[in-house]
């Protein structure tokens, strides 16, 4: 079945995606947005939303909706060593002023109702990209599997947003720079405990290569994370029994880890998180353009990525909504995707890096820095020479390395 599809078709309706087919769409561009899944209920996404990521919604005069969605805002975070409470200290001081824990399944739906107001937008779920169509060295549709049977779309222009695993990335042939990583992550979602301090604090048990962290969630839980080193969680589970959460649980204040223990099939149930990060040297092609996770899939640390996939989705309305919507030929498309790539390389590069500094810091098991930074700790943040050694890290985690105006 070939499926027509407007101007533009973005695969995959993440963060990028359908901030971008909002954009587009209320300026009149025919958009169509495919999604493989059939809802945005997702157990675990990245829900961590800082400075930069709220000033996205602002800009695109979402603010007032953007507030209404359930969320969370941090104030405090407090760190344990060996389920000891070694200090307790202002969220702000340590990059994550104004931060928010967002339900991103609400985020989602919010935009699509927005972009739904557009009769150019189309948002069609349950339908996998499995390749692209081309025609003389262009991309120009994707094929795609759907409940009923394989169908085509074709496109002016296609949008890959289909994320960390993306099958346009694959299909594209980029070349990837990929940043080898130390550590996955187990999430698990519990009620929220009596005994929690309160729900704008979020906690970190720092150990090397076994850190922890916990915080409450928009929809009244409490949300944790176990940090274990890379591919073990075959050998961590292999003992079987509880002997395997009791490992996670036992490191943990010992109310949370009470807590745990009665719920214990949570731990159990825990979702792997395989820790991917990277980037592609090439984003674009011609009648091909990727952007947020699919052409740099963000590590967890710093909660980064949501952001930064906003802030694509704003760069890239901004180079392509003039040209499509002067009707512009094939080569101005193309060009106008370039620069999206040319505008976006220098913030991606830079916060990867930080996160790469940060996993040096907290996650390497052999370095004598990590060992330093646990003992030191304390000492740093109470005096406030981390916050003073990190403030320029800090703020660029928070509201950008670039700034990012939505022109359009
Ligand atoms: C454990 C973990 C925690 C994180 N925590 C945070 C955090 O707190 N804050 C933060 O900012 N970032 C966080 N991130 C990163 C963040 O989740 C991602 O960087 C962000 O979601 C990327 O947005 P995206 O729109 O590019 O991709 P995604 O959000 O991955 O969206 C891609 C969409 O494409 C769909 N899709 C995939 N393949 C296809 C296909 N073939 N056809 C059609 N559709 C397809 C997917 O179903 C999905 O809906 C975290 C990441 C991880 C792994």
């Amino acid at each position: 079945m070939s499926v027509p599809s407007g101007r533009v078709l973005i695969v995959g309706a993440g963060p990028a995606g359908m901030t971008l087919a909002y954009l587009l769409a209320r300026r009149g561009v025919g958009v169509t947005v495919l999604e493989t899944h059939t809802d945005f209920a997702r157990s675990f996404r990245g829900e961590g939303l800082q400075r930069s990521g709220i000033d996205a919604f602002r800009q695109m005069g979402l603010g007032a909706q953007f507030d209404l969605i359930p969320h969370i805002e941090l104030r405090t975070v407090e760190i344990y060593s060996n389920g000891r409470l070694v200090v307790r200290t202002d969220a702000a001081g340590l990059g994550r002023g104004q931060a928010r824990i967002v339900s991103q399944p609400a985020l989602l739906q919010m935009l699509a109702d927005e972009a739904g107001k557009h009769s150019n937008f189309r948002l069609e779920v349950g339908v996998t990209m499995r390749d692209f169509l081309r025609e003389n060295d262009r991309v120009v549709g994707v094929r795609a599997g759907a409940a009923d049977g394989p169908r085509e779309y074709r496109a002016d222009l296609v949008v890959g947003a289909d994320g960390r695993h993306a099958a346009t990335r694959k299909h594209s042939g980029f070349p990837e720079i990929s940043s080898p990583q130390t550590f996955d992550l187990l999430w698990l979602k519990v009620p929220y405990p009596d005994d929690f301090p309160d729900r704008a604090t979020a906690m970190f048990e720092v150990a090397t290569q076994r850190s922890a962290l916990a915080f409450p969630t928009a929809d009244g839980q409490l949300q944790v994370g176990f940090a274990i080193p890379k591919g073990e969680f075959s050998s961590l589970r292999a003992g079987g029994g509880d002997g395997w959460t009791e490992q996670l649980i036992g490191r943990l204040p010992a109310y949370l880890a009470d807590h745990l223990r009665a719920h214990r099939e949570a731990v159990a149930g825990a979702v792997l998180l395989n820790v991917v990060a990277g980037r592609l040297t090439e984003w674009t092609a011609p009648g091909l353009l990727l952007i947020g996770d699919a052409a740099h899939p963000m590590s967890p640390v710093g909660g980064q990525g949501v952001n930064i996939a906003l802030r694509d989705a704003l760069v890239a309305a901004n180079h392509l909504c003039p040209v499509l919507t002067a009707g512009g030929d094939p080569s101005a498309i193309d060009a106008a995707a370039r620069r999206v790539r040319d505008d976006r390389w220098p913030e991606i590069v830079s916060v990867q890096k930080m996160q790469e500094h940060q996993v040096r810091m907290l996650f390497d098991p052999d370095s004598w820095g990590t060992r330093l930074t646990y003992r030191l700790l304390p000492f740093l943040i109470r005096t406030g020479l981390l916050q003073w050694l990190q403030r320029k890290e800090y703020r660029m985690m928070s509201d950008g390395v670039v700034p990012v105006r939505l022109v359009v």
